[in-house]
């Protein structure tokens, strides 16, 4: 177990072993994007974020990295784009979890929930999701590929990995999604009928994805796949509020570094970061 009696933070401040421990995982990894490359470059630019001077250290509960929790970082995995990344994927979050501590992933392309969640699954059973995104993500393959970024809710499904998955900010829906949706028994909040009042949030144990592209492109430009007509960040915000936890863990995927402006996509994406901590140390897990 790291640090028998104190951790350190992510910004070397010493707290006790008795916080609750978020373990930040980046997965530096484009192997399954199917239209542009650049969600691997996202971690660094979170990380830096995170760390930016610009902000402070609190979520807006009040509740402080380093104080009220425990931030460590395992710093990136080393992936190699092949097919044995899944399982070096799942070994980081395997890890992490024995270890006590809670893994919140930094992707990378959308591919890598597919492995984090059947790792989570092994230690808790089968989980229950919240998944934010303008895609389902649960096409049948993509292109031929059944890894494929726009697939892995559909690689989880069929898994049986998940009890429940619940989806909002979807604005993408073919026919085929639709009917894997129905298939899968995916509840979905359409965005056409969003509001952050409507998304059902499930029990424990619940584990969060959230794909930057998700959000509107005027609050997330740095993203590969621009879907106009999402929620702004306060309304994400308004639906990550309402989750009382306790989260077994959680993802932020797909956010594009080349394609940002100014760096509001990372410095949102830090922000998340934050705010997940809060319902770890909220839950007092
Ligand atoms: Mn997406
Ligand atoms: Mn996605």
């Amino acid at each position: 177990m790291r640090g028998a009696q104190r951790a350190a933070t992510s910004r070397g401040v010493i707290a006790p072993a008795s916080l609750p421990r978020l373990r930040l995982i980046g997965l530096p990894t484009d192997s399954h994007s199917s239209f542009l490359r650049g969600a691997a470059a996202a971690p660094a630019t979170i990380r830096a974020a995170l760390a930016s001077d610009h902000a402070n250290d609190s979520a807006e509960s009040g509740i402080e990295l380093g104080t009220d929790l425990v931030v460590e970082d395992a710093g990136d995995l080393t992936l190699r784009e092949d097919d044995d990344d899944p399982a070096r994927i799942g070994a980081a979050v395997r890890a992490a979890v024995a270890d006590g501590a809670v893994p919140i992933c930094l992707g990378g392309d959308h591919m890598v929930t597919g492995p984090i969640v059947a790792a989570m699954a092994a230690v808790h059973g089968p989980l229950n999701i919240l998944h934010f995104d303008a895609h389902p993500d649960l096409y049948e393959d993509f292109g031929g590929d059944p890894l494929s970024h726009a697939s892995p809710f559909a690689r989880i499904m069929e898994s049986g990995h998940a009890k429940r998955l619940v989806q909002f900010g979807v604005r993408t829906l073919n026919r085929h999604c639709r009917a894997q949706a129905e298939r899968y028994g995916v509840e979905i909040v359409e965005m056409r009928d969003f509001a952050p009042e409507r998304v059902p949030i499930p029990d424990a144990p619940l584990y969060i994805s959230i794909d930057m592209d998700g959000f509107d492109p005027a609050f997330a430009p740095g993203v590969s796949h621009h879907e106009p007509g999402g929620p702004s960040s306060r309304e994400f915000l308004q639906v990550l509020h309402r989750v009382t936890g306790p989260i077994v863990g959680a993802d932020i995927v797909e956010l594009n570094p080349a394609r940002d402006v100014n760096g509001v996509t990372a410095t949102l994406a830090a922000k998340l970061v934050r705010e997940l901590a809060a319902l770890l140390a909220k839950a007092g897990v």
